[in-house]
């Protein structure tokens, strides 16, 4: 494990250098069994000497049935079986699951392999299940007002680490026996731990296997990433062949507020952060059916664009915050902001 090998007298970003060194080693070396694609896993699996429906018949097991061991997949061959025990199913190990709602909401903390941590949501509704996912172990934007902010990155997460938590909260369903979720999670948000778009590549494959219909087969309107508006991120986002929902952090409304309360905005002022959003509505076509949303802590609220909604949380003395926020976005956004459908029973 980094933690005990790693100079601890040496610098922060020393060490996190020493930690990703040690994770990328680890990836090539050993990666978990989440970490495969289909065609990455029937490759294995053909290198073994075993047909490609072997493979299918696993990635059922992984994704379809959410089986938990090796073990356990029972019509795998005992050959088989014992070489796939080689390769970890996951490396998140549980260290705690703390219960609020009366059981409906579950919070996870995952311990991994190089001692970092990470934290998953399940949250349970009457029509829905929704789990919210991290994609880094700490994260580096240093948003001021986010006690993740202010660990600092620790390192991306690999595909499959994100994978397993969307896995997790399917079994936890599963094994609470929610009548009509069918231990499957309907809705899932990249909004735990770190920036998504900081580490695109990993979370975009993880994005891909979650969709993928012959496995976990989630919707990609069920998926909604929300970033602190990296602009390169929202523009590769624009061009994916899956069409997920985008939400993105703004929590104020003019710059010189916004560049304090999120570093980010001295790199992405809001002009930028709006073209790239305009850009993205544009190319996604998705102005009539937007599932654009705009998160403004400082009003307490969450904007939708069509539809746009305010909570009941916005009460008539935020009126003043949402008057400069709106009036920011339909410059930014072409949505004008007489527009803006007010659903709260403070209004
Ligand atoms: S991007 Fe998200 S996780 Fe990172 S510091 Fe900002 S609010 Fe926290």
């Amino acid at each position: 494990m980094v933690g005990s090998t790693t100079d601890r007298s040496a610098s922060p970003l020393a060490r996190r250098g020493e930690r990703e060194k040690w994770y990328n080693k680890l990836v090539m070396e050993q990666r978990c069994l989440y970490d495969y694609n289909l065609d990455e896993l029937t490759e294995l699996l053909r290198e073994w000497g075993e047909p490609a429906f072997r493979a299918r018949q696993l990635y059922r097991h992984l994704y379809v049935r959410l089986v938990d061991q090796v073990e356990r997949m029972s019509d795998l061959p005992l050959a088989l079986r014992q070489r796939l025990a080689a390769i970890p199913l996951s490396t998140l190990r549980l260290e705690r699951v703390q219960i609020g709602d009366e059981g409906l909401t579950r919070k996870a903390l995952f311990r991994l392999p190089d001692g970092a941590v990470v934290e998953t949501v399940l949250m349970v509704y009457p029509d829905r299940s929704t789990v919210c996912v991290s994609t880094q172990a700490g994260c580096g934007m240093g948003c001021v007002f986010c006690a993740t902010g202010q660990l600092g990155l620790l390192r991306n997460l690999s595909s499959g680490e994100i994978v397993a938590q969307a896995i997790w909260a399917s079994q936890e369903l599963r094994a609470m026996g929610m009548a009509g979720a069918a231990g499957r999670v309907s809705n899932l948000v990249f909004m735990g731990m770190g920036e998504p778009f900081a580490n695109y590549d990993r979370w975009w494959q993880a994005v891909e296997r979650l969709h993928d219909p012959k496995g976990f087969n989630l919707g990609a309107r069920s998926m909604t990433v929300s970033t602190v508006g990296l602009v390169k991120g929202i523009e590769r986002l624009a061009n994916e062949r899956l069409p997920i929902n985008l939400a993105i952090s703004l929590h104020a409304p003019e710059d010189d507020l916004r560049s304090e309360l999120m570093p980010v905005n001295r790199r992405y002022p809001i002009s930028a952060l709006l073209a790239a959003t305009r850009a993205y509505i544009a190319k996604s076509r998705l102005v009539g059916a937007s599932r654009l949303s705009m998160c403004c802590c400082r009003v307490k609220t969450t904007i939708r664009a069509m539809p746009w909604r305010w909570p009941a949380c916005c009460g008539a003395k935020r009126r003043a915050g949402r008057n400069s926020f709106t009036s920011t976005l339909s410059r930014g956004i072409r949505f004008p902001a007489r527009r803006w459908i007010v659903r709260s029973g403070n209004e």
